[in-house]
């Protein structure tokens, strides 16, 4: 173990009599810890405030340095300046590990124009930097006060001694590893060298250790805490996934008599339309999965009175941006898009989110659902929901893995991840009980206070009765065939979906971070296969399932009539069995009922 007393951090003792004094007279925040904590956010780095409370209560958990710290916020929150505004007030080196040298690149840059020193080690310096920066970190007093490296980096030997000299001088303040759903398989950005950096913190107990990342699921966390060896009690800081101002619900296409009109009433509905005057409140985003579909909405829509338009990257560029500009103006209060739209889109007044489709993960639908009610207002996420429309993605999503595994010869959990996110929005839409509460679970969030805002805690009645209902009309061959409602892992057999294109690409992941990167070119070569794969099915079913044929009986003029005729071509086996059938009834029936005119009559017909 290298871990030598305690590590300095930015001292804690608030409130001595010349903090006290400072305050009286100056009317500012005492300069304790989180006096100096504020200052140096508007000195340092040039900001007014927190971003968020949450921001703030990290940053000065982080700044203690009493405990190891877990932060988990969107991208974009601010994460960085947890551990950066910490590692200016620390005595010593702050080691940072991140993924990529173009991320490092920026942080540095970044944090030099703020005139902060800090510096990167890695493979893309010349010999002479490298040199000037060990020469600083062997130095009595290093300048350096963040240190970037790759994971690679840490793990590598030539970067021993350095860690070792910085860690027996009492010179490591804390170790920081941005982006740490690297560590998880689970997590769409695996890293193997990142599982190597609990092994770097086992060897530096003392220190301690923040981890952060964007990505927000139960499972990735606990890979997290458990590969980086995380200290208990661990000081978490996890922007809550809840949103009150969200009503969620589910619709069961394959129940509706006119989806189409269900999906106008939304809108409308949603966008409270007045009637006399015809003018909409705010706007709303339908995602669908194909371009095609994309199209025929948007005409379905406008010929209903809801004016849309499709957006997809199936339309030239200038189009797409002038439909984009369109529906940000609100001249067209509808948008029907492929989840190509709506990255970097941050519109505060979207009033309603549809899915006619169903979504590719759960963390995919929260995103993008969670484009709704930016402003805080009360806004609506619907999800139609259909089997059909599940059992294609289970299709395409098993076909995708039969791919790799034949090109690969194995799959990693990584791959075997997206089937389980995919899964958890099945479970979403068929589930009974809160949809927030789902969310909230699938993201480790504890349960929120829905306060009515699903339809579930509106009204569970009316949505086991609708969840009834799809169980008597749902078809048992797609069950059975493609798509267990869980569609889990081990149903997967790669045998069934030989023959798929070789050399496909790798995995798109559903995250929150890359939810358009499934393309809609390639989605529509999917959509072919599965249309082939299932006319296919039926053409088989046919024969193993006769009695699901839609059975004609022999026409009035049917040959069959005929007793000297042999071969009745088209009669098929079900037809004979029809045409016995009637007879025996026949037969039967002639024999219990006498005949009008009494046994006599009879007795002449025979
Ligand atoms: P994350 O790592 O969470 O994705 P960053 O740390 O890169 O986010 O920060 C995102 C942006 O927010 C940066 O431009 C950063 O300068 C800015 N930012 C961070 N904290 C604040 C703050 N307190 N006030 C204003 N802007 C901030
Ligand atoms: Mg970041
Ligand atoms: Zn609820």
């Amino acid at each position: 173990m290298l871990q030598p007393p305690a590590a300095p951090h930015a001292e804690a003792s608030a409130g001595s009599a010349r903090n006290k004094a400072f305050c009286k007279m100056s009317g500012e925040a005492p300069p304790g810890l989180e006096g100096r904590v504020r200052k140096a956010l508007r000195k340092v780095f040039g900001f007014e405030s927190f971003k968020t409370s949450l921001q703030e209560s990290a940053t000065v958990t982080v700044a203690r340095g009493e405990k190891d710290v877990f932060v988990c916020m969107p991208t974009g929150a601010g994460k960085s300046l947890c551990y950066q505004l910490p590692a200016v007030l620390a005595v010593g080196i702050t080691i940072v590990i991140s993924p990529l040298i173009a991320l490092i690149q920026d942080q540095v840059d970044h944090l030099l124009a703020l005139k902060i020193k800090a510096c990167s080690l890695n493979s893309k310096l010349s010999a002479q930097e490298k040199k000037t920066i060990l020469a600083d970190l062997a130095s009595e007093k290093p300048q350096v006060k963040l240190l970037y490296i790759t994971p690679e980096m840490a793990a590598a030997s030539s970067f021993q001694p350095t860690l070792n000299s910085l860690v027996s001088r009492n010179l490591l303040s804390y170790l920081i590893i941005d982006e740490a759903h690297c560590v998880s398989q689970w997590g769409h950005d695996f890293r193997p060298d990142y599982l190597r950096l609990g092994t770097l913190r086992a060897r530096i107990p003392r220190t301690p250790c923040v981890a952060l990342t964007a990505t927000a699921t139960r499972q990735v966390q606990e890979d997290i805490v458990a590969a980086l060896k995380l200290k208990q009690p661990l000081s978490t800081f996890k922007t809550p996934c809840f949103r009150s101002n969200l009503f969620y619900d589910v619709q069961f296409k394959e129940l509706l008599t006119d989806p189409y009109t269900n999906l106008k009433d939304f809108c409308l509905k949603a966008l409270e339309v007045k009637n006399t005057t015809g003018v909409y409140s705010g706007c709303g985003i339908v995602y669908c999965r194909m371009r095609d579909v994309c199209d025929q909405l948007a005409i379905e829509l406008s010929y209903r009175g809801v004016k849309a338009k499709a957006y997809h990257a199936g339309l030239k560029a200038a189009d797409r941006t002038s439909i984009q500009n369109e529906w940000m103006e609100e001249k067209i209060p509808v948008i029907v898009a492929t989840i190509s739209f709506g990255m970097g889109v941050d519109k505060a007044n979207v009033r309603f989110v549809a899915h006619w489709n169903i979504a590719k993960s759960m963390a995919g639908y929260y995103q993008e659902s969670g484009r709704a009610g930016r402003d805080g207002k009360p806004s609506c996420c619907r999800l139609y929901y259909s089997r059909n429309d599940r059992d294609q993605v289970s299709f395409l999503i098993k076909k995708e893995l039969s791919n790799i595994q034949e090109k690969k010869g194995t799959l990693k959990d990584s791959d075997k991840a997206v089937m389980t996110a995919f899964d958890a929005i099945v479970s979403f839409c068929e589930e009974l009980g809160c949809r927030h509460a789902a969310i909230a679970k699938y993201f480790g969030d504890d349960t929120p206070p829905c306060n009515k805002c699903c339809d579930y805690c509106r009204n569970p009645g009316a949505v086991k009765r609708q969840l009834e209902s799809l169980e008597r009309c749902s078809n048992n061959w797609s069950r059975t065939c493609v798509g267990p409602s869980a569609a889990s892992w081990d149903s997967y057999d790669p045998e069934l979906y030989e023959g798929g294109r070789k050399g496909c690409r790798g995995f798109s992941r559903y995250d929150e971070e890359s939810s358009g990167n499934w393309d809609e070119a390639n989605e529509e070569n999917r959509k072919r296969e599965w249309d082939n794969f299932y006319k296919k099915q039926m053409s088989l079913r046919k024969g193993k399932e006769p009695e699901k044929e839609d059975f004609v009986p022999p026409s009035a003029g049917c040959p069959l009539k005929d007793a000297s005729s042999r071969r009745i071509s088209k009669l098929t086996v079900k037809g004979r069995e029809h045409c016995l059938k009637m007879l025996e009834e026949a037969l039967n029936t002639n024999q219990k009922v006498p005949a009008a005119g009494g046994e006599d009559d009879v007795q002449d017909q025979v």
